[in-house]
């Protein structure tokens, strides 16, 4: 019942009081259109940041905004990708969504609570590329979305993404040049973040993706493709 008020009333803010959502609580949290029923589904785990949920239904808010429905469904050959790529990728829309929420005052609010949640926390991700997406989201979020309170955390900000930067570059071997590369392309968020058109958002994706040398340029550019299907 809780997380149903909570949901009421976040719709509420949105302005997607009229639109079907399903919700489940699941031990995973993630969106994602239910083409049997036309509904949403929104499966949610209780972590007690209330941003998370929030973040759900900020996926179909930004699609719709964007007129851009995989922005928040998963593509049709969503099979054929790799899922390492995929968490980059979404890492990349989950900074465009959040960018679009942080003009609700509401929601500011439990945005800042989530990233003071974050960055006390210990680091410890099981695989490079969960380094990789922290380091993209976090250094976009409290640089470029983040706008009240930014003093309150920024020592365990700075912390957190030393800790992160320690361990790609010794543990993981990421090159110094390689970083400033990566952090032009996420300072190029800064005059993307207000785009009306997701194929910008997509070209930063392929260029960021690009910089963490997963695979090579054609197939990298291939995957990009099946993750915004043209419509
Ligand atoms: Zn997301």
């Amino acid at each position: 019942m809780k997380f149903q008020n909570s949901l009421q009333y976040y719709k509420k803010i949105l302005g997607l009081e009229d639109i079907d959502i399903h919700f489940k609580l699941s031990n995973d949290t993630a969106i994602d259109w239910d083409d049997k029923n036309s509904r949403w589904i929104l499966e949610y785990q209780d972590t007690g940041i209330l941003f998370t949920l929030i973040h759900e239904l900020g996926h179909i808010f930004y699609s719709q905004k964007m007129n851009y429905i995989y922005l928040a469904k998963k593509p049709q050959q969503y099979n054929s990708i790799n899922m390492v790529l995929w968490d980059l990728h979404n890492t990349v829309v989950d900074s465009f969504v959040n960018y679009s929420l942080s003009n609700y005052n509401e929601i500011c609010k439990e945005y800042f609570e989530y990233l003071d949640a974050v960055f006390k926390r210990d680091i410890n991700p099981a695989h490079y590329h969960s380094y990789i997406c922290g380091y993209f989201e976090f250094i976009i979020g409290f640089n470029y979305i983040l706008k009240d309170q930014k003093e309150k955390i920024e020592l365990n900000y700075n912390s957190f993404i030393n800790k992160m930067l320690f361990e790609m570059q010794n543990v993981y071997g990421l090159k110094k040049e390689d970083f400033e590369l990566i952090n032009k392309q996420l300072l190029s968020f800064k005059k993307l973040k207000t785009t009306k058109n997701y194929k910008e958002i997509k070209s930063f994706d392929f260029n960021l993706l690009k910089l963490v040398k997963l695979i090579d340029n054609t197939r990298l550019s291939s995957q990009i493709e099946l993750m915004y299907p043209e419509l």
